[in-house]
């Protein structure tokens, strides 16, 4: 069994900056962390690979060189290897191109079972790419799952829902997005990091994945950042002092009346 299990590295959660003029992320070396909920989708990989003979476990990255650093922290956590997907053609991808190079990344893998990643990365937030691989893929997808079992040709889940939870199973190949609670990540070991600092990770670009410029990158990108800024925070305070309650009720009601709040 296969197991690719998709790894974004993100600033860690105070180094999260953007860039006022063209709406993009600004991304630094500095302070990066692989995102902790793939943490989580690794975690439930490396389980899944304690308990049967045939399991390998490869994680994927796209992103700038220095994610390079995410997949040796997956390697020494466990993972038997990985592949990055890094070049110029890629920058500036929205969701959806995001999702085309991954999914195309994991076919290239080839013979891929299962694939679990992060319910959402905690930079950009919109929980979108996973649902997107598996439609590109067309195979099925789960969603915000907390328990996970694979039995046969089949993995069997169990969903938060509002209220509740729900148990599905679904047929392998299928991508899985994990929540928090799924499990406890587990630490790199000694070997781990001996094993990932030998480990070669080969670095795939466009035409490695088949794909052209067009599909990738901000061609590829029917998104456009319109406007990026941050809210701006002013408290002005009007203070009335009134002996008399109606008085300060009738001078409540005018204010209000004045700026057609009521
Ligand atoms: C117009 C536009 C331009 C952009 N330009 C850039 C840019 O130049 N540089 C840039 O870095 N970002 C850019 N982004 C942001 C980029 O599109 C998103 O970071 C990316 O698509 C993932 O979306 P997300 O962060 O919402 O992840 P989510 O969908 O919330 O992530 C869910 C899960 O998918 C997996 N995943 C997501 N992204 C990756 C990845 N890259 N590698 C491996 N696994 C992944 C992880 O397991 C993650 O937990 C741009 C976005 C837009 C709209």
């Amino acid at each position: 069994m296969r197991i690719a299990v998709l790894i974004k590295q993100v600033p860690g959660t105070d180094n999260v900056k953007m860039d006022p003029e063209t709406g993009v992320m600004i991304r630094t070396n500095k302070g990066n962390i692989i995102n902790p909920l793939d943490e989580n989708a690794l975690e439930e990989a490396l389980r899944i690979k304690r308990s049967r003979e045939d399991v390998q476990v490869l994680a994927v990255s796209m992103g700038p060189e220095s994610a390079m650093k995410a997949i040796k922290e997956a390697v020494a956590m466990g993972a038997d290897g990985g592949v990055l997907l890094s070049g110029r053609a890629f920058a500036g991808s929205d969701t959806i191109a995001t999702a085309r190079a991954l999914a195309a990344a994991i076919s290239k893998l080839g013979d891929v079972n299962l694939v679990l990643c992060g319910e959402r990365a905690t930079d950009g937030e919109t929980g979108q790419t996973g649902p997107m691989i598996a439609a590109t893929l067309g195979i099925p997808v789960q969603t915000y799952v907390q328990r996970l079992e694979v039995a046969d040709d089949a993995v069997k889940v169990e969903r938060v829902v509002e209220g509740g939870f729900e148990q599905v199973k679904v047929q392998l190949p299928a991508l899985i997005t994990v929540v928090k609670g799924i499990n406890e990540p587990g630490f790199p070991t000694l070997t781990g990091k001996v094993r990932a600092r030998d480990a070669v990770v080969p670095v795939w670009g466009a035409d490695d994945l088949g794909l052209s410029p067009e599909e990738l990158g901000l061609k590829g990108s029917p998104t456009r950042v319109v406007k990026i800024f941050s809210p701006k925070l002013s408290r002005s305070t009007l203070l009335h002092r009134q002996d008399n309650t109606g008085r300060a009720v009738n001078e409540l009601l005018k204010f209000l009346a004045d700026r057609d709040i009521v």
